[in-house]
């Protein structure tokens, strides 16, 4: 019998009482987990086992491609993410997608989890939602080994100087070119997964996803909308990239930006 805290990121109806979890655990990484019972009023699992709720749970663990079983759940906390702030809402939806989408089961990051809880306790506060993805998303990126170049050209290593007014960005490379590995490239004929960003977005990208930033300036950041608008394209694309498919919250993300309030 295992013990971990985890985050609920998907819950699939299996027959008339059961459910099939997917949990992100601190201790143990994303694992899939039978909870027979799980969809009874009265169950072990005091009605625990929803989307975007934080909760301690044992399980079974099971060898090969078998489901983990759930034997109880307890409720941590709950994200209460209300109605009135249904772009916040939606934004949660967004950052557990993510999560589900870009991490394998059983590969232990406790990184990941953290920063997951933080960013849906930040997000239930209805406030900078579009700064708070994209510094998720960058931090994401980074957890998971998967975070663009965005100060050497990812092709040789250059560094890219700010004097460019737009940057090249490769979404195969996986970050910025510079001109002559952007050219070469158009000339193989791959200048559809080449675009281009302004030199503010790029700045903005970086200040954004500072893993550094311990005293939080992102939030404090003068971030045009049109440059927070950039940056939003560049991540749709580069995610939509990743996954080899649009997320499925892909068209609220728009939503979001509209309902967003940039006061803290
Ligand atoms: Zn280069």
């Amino acid at each position: 019998m295992e013990n971990a805290d985890a985050i609920v990121l998907r819950t699939v109806d299996f027959s008339e009482t059961s459910l099939i979890l997917t949990l992100f655990t601190r201790q143990f990484g994303k694992i899939e987990a039978l909870a027979k019972g799980g969809r009874r009023l009265k169950s072990p699992f005091e009605s625990a086992l929803d989307i975007l709720t934080q909760i301690r749970v044992s399980f079974l663990h099971k060898k090969g491609d078998v489901l983990d079983l759930l034997t109880e759940a307890k409720l941590i906390r709950r994200f209460r993410v209300v109605e009135s702030n249904l772009a916040g809402l939606f934004a949660s939806y967004y950052v557990v997608e993510l999560v589900d989408s870009l991490t394998e089961t059983h590969d232990y990051n406790p990184k990941i989890y953290d920063l997951t809880v933080k960013m849906l306790a930040r997000l239930e506060q209805g406030t900078l939602l579009m700064r708070s993805l994209i510094r998720f998303e960058g931090l994401l990126l980074k957890a998971v080994g998967q975070q663009p170049s965005l100060r050497n050209c990812a092709e040789c290593g250059k560094i890219i100087t700010p004097e460019q007014k737009r940057i090249a960005f490769g979404y195969i490379d996986g970050g910025v070119l510079c001109f002559r590995c952007a050219e070469i490239l158009r000339q193989r004929g791959h200048g559809q997964f080449l675009t281009s960003i302004s030199a503010n977005a790029l700045h903005g990208i970086k200040q954004l996803t500072d893993p550094h930033d311990i005293t939080e300036n992102w939030k404090h950041l003068k971030l045009e909308r049109n440059v927070q608008n950039e940056i939003r394209g560049l991540h749709n694309h580069y995610f939509s990239h990743l996954l080899g498919r649009r997320p499925r919250l892909y068209d609220w993300l728009s939503f979001i930006a509209q309902n967003d309030k940039e006061e803290m």
